[in-house]
Formats: structure tokens, sequence, C-alpha cells
């Protein structure tokens, strides 16, 4: 584990621990690591100069509020304790509580979550939510650990937390490495440490909550079929008829399995797709729902016959339409962006593109439907369960999906609006809609005192 508890850890130090750690195949090499928080500031920089942001909102937007580091012992199976270091980044809540996922990671680092804290500010305002940014989670494997002692670690994680989090201040959900179960456990332990009079108003301390425990019908699916609506208005606009395309998918959890699921119900074939144990290649296409109930059972998609095995460079270069990164940050480099044959790469991920690799996907014409936009379903679900919480309300999956598609659709067109008035990109589109719902805020309220 990189020693980052006085808050100094450099993408540098992250890049050691991740080279140090020979579990993950196929990742791009150390050396080639970005520094992604570094990135998120560039972007900030330049549409602060379309928006003609002030220099002392860039400033304040340009680091995070507060970063948490908690260090905590837990009991293992086997009698030992063992520490683990927790993080929680509160990026800004200028127009509402914080609102970020807990990732939970053997290569989670202070840099990467100060970005993703930050992206998750720029997506709410983008998404137009009354919320801010925030992301966190704990530097460790979930999957060497055992059920029971994933509870622990996650009960003392959130118990570790304590007041720092809460339905008003700072609202968690689940990112890489976590889900629903997780989540309820994350909320029982916030709900037993507020006292008895607090403890229903406390439900809306996480989202992404099992639906029997106060969680919205639509989340599971909320980040994939975001993605899948942002596809679809592309498609119209292009005049793309998605029926009979080829899409590439690397990640196959929570946001990519449910993408090639949704997709394929459109007639889109997933003909490549790859997790952290592998790639595995099939033109005929996969059997989406097959593949998906594969993974449920087995973690992963190693050992699944109907594909075959191919290596992480090849799978870039797979023949298709779409291509649809939805596992970590940092995977597009100029490398795989040179290697890619899609015509459109939505970035389901945080981040999947380094910057010199977009640098090549635009020089090539392969269209970006960003982060900003594409993952941002997940957030805007979250805030409908947080809504149903506070309001002691259950929405129909219908009115859910009727909402999220609404919500995408108006956010797809102020973004495409923002670039073609500005003539930039829809990365920078993105900011640029977000930046200046932020700089409308920052200038009615001033700075306290
Ligand atoms: P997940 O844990 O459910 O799935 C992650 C997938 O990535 C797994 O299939 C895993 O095997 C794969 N993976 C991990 N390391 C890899 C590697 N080195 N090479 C190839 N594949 C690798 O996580 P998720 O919730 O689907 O999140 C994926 C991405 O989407 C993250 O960037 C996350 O921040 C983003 N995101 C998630 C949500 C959400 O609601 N879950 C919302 C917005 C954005």
């Amino acid at each position: 584990m990189g020693d980052d508890a006085t808050g100094q850890e450099t993408s540098a130090t992250a890049a050691r621990s991740g080279e140090a750690d020979p579990s993950l195949p196929g990742r791009r090499p150390a050396e080639d690591r970005y520094p992604f928080f570094s990135a998120i500031q560039g972007y900030l920089e330049q549409a602060a100069r379309i928006v003609e942001l002030p220099e002392y909102v860039e400033t304040i937007l340009g680091q995070p509020k507060n970063e948490l580091i908690v260090n905590f012992p837990v009991r293992m199976d086997d009698g030992e304790f063992r520490l683990f270091k927790g993080y929680r980044i509160q990026h800004s809540n200028i127009l509402g509580p914080y609102k970020g996922g807990m990732r939970y990671h053997e290569l989670a680092s202070l840099d990467d979550l100060k970005a993703l804290a930050s992206l998750m500010t720029y997506k709410c305002a983008l998404m137009n939510l009354p919320l801010g940014g925030a992301k966190g989670g704990i530097k460790f494997n979930p999957r060497d650990v055992s059920r029971g002692e994933l509870q622990r670690i996650t009960r003392k994680f959130f118990h570790a937390l304590g007041s720092n989090i809460g339905p008003d201040y700072d609202i968690a959900a689940p990112d890489m490495g976590t889900n629903a179960q997780v989540m309820a456990w994350a909320m029982d332990t916030f709900m037993n440490t507020v006292g008895m009079v607090k403890k229903e108003a406390a439900l809306g301390v996480v989202t992404g909550k099992p639906i029997t425990s106060g969680g919205t019908h639509g989340r599971v699916k909320a980040t994939g079929q975001g993605v899948v609506h942002c596809i679809c208005e592309w498609a119209e606009r292009e005049r793309f008829d998605l029926h009979g395309k080829g899409l590439i998918v690397q990640g196959f959890g929570n946001v990519g399995s449910h993408v090639a699921v949704l997709l394929s119900e459109l007639g889109v074939s997933l003909v490549a797709v790859g997790d952290h144990t592998g790639y595995l290649y099939n033109p005929e296409g996969f059997n989406t729902h097959r593949l998906q109930q594969y993974v449920d059972g087995n973690g992963s998609i190693e050992g699944y016959s109907n594909g075959e095995p191919i290596s992480r460079e090849d799978f870039w270069g797979v023949d298709a339409d779409i291509c649809v990164p939805a596992a970590l940050e940092n995977q597009i480099g100029q490398q795989e962006a040179k290697a890619l044959r899609v015509r459109l790469l939505v970035e389901g991920a945080n981040g999947p593109c380094a910057p010199e690799g977009e640098a090549v996907l635009q020089e090539r014409g392969i269209e970006i439907l960003p982060d900003l936009i594409a993952n941002a379903g997940g957030v805007t679900v979250s805030y409908y369960e947080w809504v149903q919480n506070r309001r002691s309300e259950k929405w129909t999956a219908s009115e859910v999906d009727d909402r999220l598609r609404r919500a995408m659709h108006d956010a797809y067109e102020q973004m495409e609006e923002f670039a073609h008035h500005n003539k930039c990109d829809f990365r920078l589109a993105c900011y640029g809609v977000a930046l200046e719902r932020l700089m409308a805020v920052f200038a009615e309220r001033e700075i306290f005192p």
C-alpha cells in the first residue's frame, strides 16, 4: 500500500503501488499512468476560459474543500487485525450536499479520488441536480476478503467517517468494487450511530441501496441505461442505425454489463469484452444476458466458454462500431487510441481516456461522448432515490425510467448547444454548462465571511 496518510500522495507513488501489484493482468504500464487530477484541472482551466470564469472561482474549484483519510483496524477471519485506509474527498457543496460513490479497489489513491470527486461536482451541475461532488473509498481488493470481512470493513469505515457524512451533508453511493449490499451495511451502520430519533431520516445517507431497504427501482441499471440513452441521442442526430452494429466493452461489472444487455435489446452485438481477468472475442456476438448471469455467479468473465481469449492489445483493435470503456481510468493512451476501429467511444467509466489518447481519437475523427454526461445516469437516479427517501415515497420503475430519459435528453441538448455555440468538443461543453451554473451561484452567494 502507498503511504499517503499525509495527503501528499502523488501520481508517481500511485504508479509505483500499481506497478508492484502483479495481480492485475493487462493494465497499461505504470509509467503510462497519467496524473488524473491534473488532467481534470486542465479541463477546468480550458473550460474556464470559454465561460470567462472569475479567477477566484477557478481557484476554489481547483482543489477539493475537504480531504478526509481514516485508518481503522478490522478483525479478519483468522483472528488477526488488519489496518485499512479509507478516504472521503468532498470537492464542492455549493449546489447541495456532497454526493459521490465509494470505491473499493487496490489502486484507490488520493490523486484519483480527488479527480473523481471533482468530476462529481461538474456532473451534478451538468445534470442540474441540487447536489455537490464527492468520492471516497478504501484501498484494498474486495475479492481478497470473505463476505463477513467485507461487511466488517464497510461498517468500520462508515463508523470511522461518523458525522463527516449524512443525508443532508454527504451522501455515498456504489462505485467500483461496491454494490447494493455494501450500501445496505453502510446505511445500517450510520442509522445505528445517529440515535433513535433521527433513524428513519438517515435512510438517505447512501443511495444505490437494495429496493427493500429504501432503494429505488432503476438504480442498478441506471448508469448503463444513461450510457445507452446518450448513444441513442447521438445515433438519432447522426442518422446512425444501431441495429446490427458491433460493440466492444472493457469492464463487465455494473456499468459495462448493463450497457451490453440494454444495447443488445436494440440489436447491437457485443463482439469483444474484457475485465480484470482477460479479454474474449466472439465475432458472432455474445449472448449478453447469459454472460451477465455467468459473471454474477463467477465474479468475472474468466472461464466463459463462448468466446475466444484475446490479448488486451488485440481487444482495442477489434473491428466494431462503438467502444464503451467501463472499467478504470487511464485505459486509453496513444497506443489504444491508434488501435481502435470504431466510430464512437462512450465513456462509461470515469476518465478512461488519457489526454494524449483523446488527442489521437480527435485526430482520427472518433467521436467521444465524455464521462460527465455518459455515466451521469447513476447519480441522476441516485438523486431520485434520495428524493423518495426524504418524501417517504415509492416511484414506479417506469416513472424512474421516464424521468431519466428526459434528464439525459435535456443534458445532451444543452451539451450540444454549448459545443455548437462555442465551437468546442463535447467534453469542454459539459464542463462549460456545469461551470456556468456553478459560476452563477458563486456570484450570488459570494465568499463567507
Ligand atoms: P464494477 O466493480 O461493478 O465493475 C468494474 C469492472 O471493471 C469489472 O468487470 C472489473 O473486472 C473490471 N476491471 C477492473 N480492473 C480492470 C482492469 N485492470 N482491466 C480491465 N477491466 C478491469 O464497477 P462499476 O460500478 O461498473 O464502475 C465502472 C466504472 O464506471 C468506474 O470508472 C466508475 O467510476 C464508473 N461509474 C460507475 C457508476 C455506478 O453507478 N456504478 C456510476 C458512474 C460511473
